[in-house]
């Protein structure tokens, strides 16, 4: 995942100051070293670096901070406020035209992930718009481009506007208009062509297809891989097309992560998504604060909760919330639940995202690719369903019966059997014993 060496450095300057109760000029200028020199190792432009340091310094020896009770850990909020600052402040939602339809086009340079991108986007906007989406192949110097396109489009359903390579992308664009009126289609997002670099051809076809189609939004989509070159790239796109939104590809490769604390402060736009993943559900709302937070291992509680409720069955969850108050949970439950956890994604990404992750070692190493919870359903499924109901009922010839039916071990049931105990315990007493209400996590 991206950010992770700037992650650890900040990180060990911040954890050098936090519990700090004076701090001195001479401290704040180490820190302010280091943090510097973070940001260079992780390939943030140096124009940016400088103004980003030259702000935080100012604020940490303001006199407020430094006479404060904290003054470690207000240097600390500093650095958070300015990240958030510098990667754009608010997240900004894609742009919706008024009156339908909105225009989309989407550009950037081959290979950064356009064609991707763009379903991702007809995805979002279907699932969280409840949008109609027409997808409009533009890109006609690729064949493989067209072929791409329709592919992304058949595998979520949504329409593909395709009149192959023979017809100029200007024609392209207006034709798929006027079929989105027809067809009552009220979103019409354009692919279009990308060069391995920026040239002249290129940008003029851009700039008659932005005047032809009146674009609501221009999102450019950059390759994070790319680094410093990210950010030039996105400076010449929007010199000539005066670009609306940046989408920022391949944050789940092992970028430094220079560019998505850069494009904002060099260009101005809105970085609005990240693109996380190849699959089509792998794009995210860019949230620069909870960026910020990631960054200095502050977690990320909000995505995770988020995720959460897109995935998750909230009706189903409060039933088993109830469940867990009368302590009439069961295994039954317990499969259930494992059910939804798999709904998530890969477990190791959702830890890396919680508060305090980055401290335990190993974590990247880990692979919970839901292997584990496929052996646990597997037990229980072995399970009949009164044993699940009460499974304190399971002696030692049911007990290997279940290992066999499930090809685990006696151990691995066993094991189950005792973890599932140990969380029965463990719900009683955060509902307080006779279902008293109390929060677990208390004053939080
Ligand atoms: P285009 O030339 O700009 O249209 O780029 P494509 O959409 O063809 O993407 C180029 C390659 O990058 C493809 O192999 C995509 O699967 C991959 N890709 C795009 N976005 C992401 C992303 O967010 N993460 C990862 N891992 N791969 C991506």
């Amino acid at each position: 995942m991206a950010f992770e060496g700037l992650g650890e450095r900040l990180q060990a300057t911040m954890d050098r100051i936090k519990s700090k109760g004076k701090v001195s000029e001479a401290d704040v200028k180490v820190m302010m070293r280091e943090v510097r020199l973070a940001l260079l190792e992780a390939d943030v432009n140096f124009k940016v670096v400088k103004q980003f340091i030259s702000q935080v310094r100012e604020r940490a020896l303001g006199s407020d901070v430094m006479q404060s009770l904290t003054p470690g850990q207000q240097v600390i909020k500093i650095v958070k406020e300015e990240l958030t600052e510098l990667m754009g402040g608010e997240n900004q939602k894609i742009n919706l035209a008024q009156k339908p339809p909105t225009v989309i086009m989407m550009v950037g340079l081959q290979g950064a992930g356009k064609t991707t991108t763009a379903g991702k986007l007809a995805l979002h906007l279907r699932k969280n718009y409840n949008k109609k989406p027409l997808l409009v192949a533009g890109d006609i110097y690729r064949p493989a481009a067209i072929d791409q396109l329709e592919t992304v489009g058949k595998q979520i359903d949504i329409p593909v506007f395709n009149l192959g390579d023979k017809v100029k992308p200007q024609e392209i664009a207006e034709k798929a208009l006027a079929h989105a009126k027809e067809e009552h289609l009220d979103t019409v997002i354009i692919d279009t062509a990308g060069r391995l670099h920026i040239d002249e051809d290129l940008m003029n076809e851009l700039k008659d297809i932005k005047e032809l189609s009146n674009p609501d939004e221009i999102m450019l989509v950059v390759d994070s891989m790319t680094g410093q070159d990210a950010v030039n790239v996105a400076e010449s796109f929007n010199d000539l097309l005066d670009i609306t939104g940046v989408t920022l590809t391949k944050l789940d490769g092992d970028t430094r992560g220079g560019a998505a604390l850069s494009i904002r402060s060099v260009t101005e736009k809105p970085i609005k998504f990240v693109g996380v993943s190849e699959k089509m559900d792998g794009l995210e709302s860019f949230h620069p604060d909870r960026m910020a937070q990631r960054i200095l291992g502050m977690g990320d509680m909000l995505s995770i909760i988020e995720k959460a409720q897109t995935n998750v069955d909230m009706d189903e969850q409060k039933k088993m919330e109830q469940k867990i108050k009368d302590q009439s949970f069961t295994l039954e439950d317990f499969l259930e639940q494992m059910d939804q956890v798999k709904t998530l994604g890969p477990l190791d990404e959702l830890l890396k995202m919680m508060p305090g992750a980055n401290k335990i070692k190993g974590l990247d190493k880990m692979q919970m690719s839901g292997k584990e919870i496929d052996h646990i359903q597997a037990i229980i499924r072995s399970m009949t369903m009164e044993e699940r109901e009460k499974p304190e009922k399971l002696n030692a010839s049911r007990k290997k019966r279940i290992a066999q039916g499930s090809g685990r071990s006696l151990q691995e049931v066993n094991r189950l059997l005792k973890q599932f105990q140990d969380m029965k315990k463990m719900m009683k007493q955060m509902t307080g014993g006779k279902g008293k209400k109390k929060n677990p996590f208390g004053n939080m």
